[in-house]
């Protein structure tokens, strides 16, 4: 069995199917982008993943555990969002020490456990600056640390570099990363960027209308694209 094993996954929303019978694995330390276009399900999917929301029907499971029932919290997953979801009142090490706060870690463990994500996002020296004080990237980079530092099974990331300008985006996509191959991190990457998702992923998964049309790798994606959809989405007819 794979790291991650998804079985004819199901999600409605009312009368509207997102995706229905939905399978794929992934291994263990493997990066792999959902890649499409917009209102194609990526979304949907990685929050289902993620627990934040209910399936209608099929099963998740992560390293031999099914998870599928379970509440977020207990997952073990850490996700990013593209608009960064950090609390305005809180410094940047407490945005990050705040999940640790929540799961009663002692604060001596908590101070160096966010020490430590702090040098891995290159956060140096902003400890006590407030999220309105940093830039866009910036501010990513403390959502990305906040969600390495539960030490996450799996991480999750929707979009997080579409709202930067694009010499940040470049240089965050790099750091990302070096980052996760450091940690080995098993981890699901949403974008719409085709460009973005060559250049970064282990495997890409090509997702239309809800159905993954076509997994491999960026290269093999790109020269043996399985049908028109793919090869017109991944620039074929520019
Ligand atoms: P993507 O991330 O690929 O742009 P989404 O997963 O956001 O796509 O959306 C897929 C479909 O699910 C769309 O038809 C969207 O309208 C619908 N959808 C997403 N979230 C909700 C929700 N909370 N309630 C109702 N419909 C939703
Ligand atoms: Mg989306």
């Amino acid at each position: 069995m794979s790291y991650v094993t998804v079985n004819q996954l199901t999600k409605r929303f009312g009368d509207n199917t997102v995706f229905e019978n939905i399978g794929f694995q992934i291994e263990q330390g493997e990066f792999v982008t959902l890649l499409g276009p917009s209102g194609c399900g990526k979304s949907t999917l990685l929050r289902s993943l993620a627990g934040l929301n209910p399936v209608d029907g099929g099963e998740i499971w992560v390293d031999g555990e099914n998870i599928t029932h379970q509440v977020p919290q207990q997952r073990e997953i850490g996700m990013v969002f593209q608009s960064y979801a950090l609390f305005p009142n809180m410094t940047v090490a407490e945005n990050i020490a705040f999940g640790l706060k929540m799961k009663k870690v002692p604060a001596a463990t908590i101070a160096k456990d966010v020490a430590k994500v702090i040098a891995l996002v290159e956060l140096q020296g902003k400890e006590k600056h407030y999220p309105h004080e940093l830039s866009g990237g910036q501010r990513q980079r403390v959502a990305l640390a906040r969600a390495l530092v539960v030490k996450p099974r799996i991480l999750l990331l929707d979009e997080p570099l579409s709202a930067l300008d694009a010499k940040i985006r470049k240089h965050l996509r790099q750091q990302i990363r070096d980052i996760q191959k450091e940690l080995n991190l098993t981890t699901v990457f949403v974008t719409h960027d085709q460009e973005e998702a060559m250049i970064m992923s282990d495997r890409i998964f090509l997702m239309n209308q809800g159905e993954i049309v076509q997994q491999g790798s960026p290269e093999a994606i790109y020269t043996h694209p399985a049908n028109e959809f793919v090869a017109g989405f991944m620039g074929h007819y520019n």
